[in-house]
């Protein structure tokens, strides 16, 4: 089976920040596990470069837009290795052959039947390229997005008949309870669809920021149509020679934030329905992370910004935090003191005192070796399906679920540790069998919860694995098993309290 995950393309009206790296992270953490189980991945990201907010940007520093795209593209691409991302290709709205896809899918919407002309007139927002519907306008006739004075726009255009779509998507919403999630979020684009689906423009007159309209040179097309489908055309011409579309779509899961919801929950299944191109199976809607009235850290100041954690702690300590303290999929508060928090009392006390005392006393004990003994069944019970309750949750886009999950047995793990008291059954020659069998039985533990982690923890679990000689990422792999680790190495401390990176 193969699997198919986007984040969505990032505009690149902006500078990188923490909204992008948390989708980029979610996305990269469902990449990795389905890569654990073996399956044919590809993961996509990239830019959104047309349209009138960029091309007034553009305007405004007296550059070219193309000039503007190239200049912000080349940040967001550099974004994914910096998070330890590890995305299959980076599509950028401006490559040719992504230009070529959207004018070749939207020119068979309109042979299908599904554009007309006509003329649009309504409350446009320039800053979010959306005109806005009168329920959704604040006072003053602001957007409610930007809060900034809406103008009332008249042109003509094309128009993408998406009443036509009314019925397939209220029937497509009753047969596919899981398209969209969590189910807030489903309810909220079903009750969009019922209250009534009005056409909307497709093309924008005389802008020329964007993908020309094959059959009329005074038009191009509205960038969110031309964003959209990044999703099918990057497949076409990711891999040079190769046109993986066949492979791969539909994709399994696109990620995006709440804001964007309409787009990809109506219009998107809308437009792939016009062109005759099968639907993606998810789109998981992830919350906002508020840093409203947060908490000061020591060491970070009081704004948690993911490029100086990453300069401190590195990349895994912001993967965690961002996953295990809000709950994927709803909105939550993050700061840098909870990130301080999380990053001694759960990275540095739990996990990385878990690694340093099983090798340490591995090494103290015995020299390094695992004497092959048999795995405690105490706490093999703990472990049980523990590998198919993590996919579980992963299938469904739960990620912070799934972590908990791994979690409980890194805590299991340290409670055996007080429990057994290894270093007393060491006083104890005659008891030398039960403490190999301690000690073998935490190693592998230990192995279990490593590979369960790697999705997350990518750079500290490939050094740890390597340090219980034990490289094997595999899913399949993943429950305890005797013999895996046979003998182990020294490890520095996975997360050292004071921050290498910090001087002071
Ligand atoms: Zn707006």
């Amino acid at each position: 089976m193969p699997f198919y995950v986007t984040t969505p393309i990032y505009y690149v009206n902006a500078a990188p920040h923490l909204g992008h790296a948390y989708t980029t992270i979610a996305a990269d953490v469902m990449a990795r596990h389905h890569r654990q189980r073996g399956e044919e991945v590809f993961f996509l990201t990239g830019t959104d470069e047309h349209g009138e907010p960029v091309a007034d940007a553009a305007h405004a520093l007296g550059i070219e837009p193309q000039e503007l795209a190239d200049r912000n593209a080349a940040r967001f691409r550099a974004l994914p290795p910096q998070l330890g991302a590890t995305n299959d290709f980076f599509i950028r709205t401006t490559d040719p052959q992504h230009e070529a896809c959207v004018q070749e899918v939207l020119s068979r919407v309109r042979d299908n039947g599904y554009v007309y002309e006509g003329t649009y007139e309504g409350w446009y927002c320039p800053r979010c390229a959306d005109f806005k519907a009168d329920s959704e306008i604040d006072e003053g006739n602001r957007c409610p997005i930007h809060h900034i004075v809406l103008t009332r726009e008249r042109e003509d255009n094309y128009f993408f008949r998406l009443s036509a779509f009314q019925q397939p998507l209220e029937r497509l919403y009753a047969e596919r309870e899981d398209f969209v999630a969590p189910r807030g979020r489903y309810n909220e684009a079903l009750s969009f669809i019922r209250s009534g689906l009005r056409d909307v423009p497709l093309t924008r007159h005389k802008l020329t920021w964007g993908v020309p309209v094959p059959w009329d040179h005074e038009h191009v097309f509205y960038v969110w149509f031309d964003a959209l489908l990044n999703y099918y055309s990057a497949l076409s011409y990711a891999r040079p020679g190769e046109d993986l579309t066949d492979l791969m779509w539909p994709a399994s899961y696109h990620l995006i934030g709440k804001d964007i919801l309409r787009f990809h929950a109506v219009y998107w299944p809308a437009l792939l329905m016009a062109a005759g191109i099968e639907l993606p199976e998810h789109v998981f809607v992830h919350g906002f992370l508020l840093m409203e009235g947060e908490k000061m850290s020591k060491s970070l100041g009081n704004v948690l910004d993911p490029f100086e954690v990453i300069d401190r702690y590195g990349s895994d300590a912001l993967r965690f935090y961002l996953l295990r303290d809000v709950p994927f999929g709803q909105d939550g508060s993050v700061s840098t003191a909870s990130f301080e928090l999380r990053y001694e009392s759960e990275l540095a006390n739990e996990l990385g005192n878990l690694a340093s005392r099983t090798i340490g006393m591995l090494n103290r004990y015995r020299g390094g070796e695992v004497l092959g003994a048999e795995i405690d069944p105490s706490l093999a019970e703990d472990f049980y399906l523990l590998p198919e309750q993590v996919a579980a949750h992963i299938d469904r886009a739960e990620l912070t679920a799934a972590l908990e999950q791994v979690w409980l047995r890194v805590r299991r793990l340290n409670r055996y540790v007080e429990e057994q008291a290894p270093w007393r059954i060491a006083k104890e020659p005659e008891r030398a069998q039960e403490l190999d069998r301690v000690l073998g039985t935490l190693a592998e533990g230990l192995r279990t919860v490593t590979v369960l982690l790697w999705p997350y923890l990518p750079a500290s679990a490939e050094r740890l694995l390597d340090a219980l000689g034990a490289p094997d990422l595999s899913l399949a792999g993943a429950g305890l098993q005797t013999g895996r680790v046979r003998r182990v190495s020294a490890i520095e401390s996975l997360f050292p309290k004071d921050s290498p990176a910090d001087g002071s």
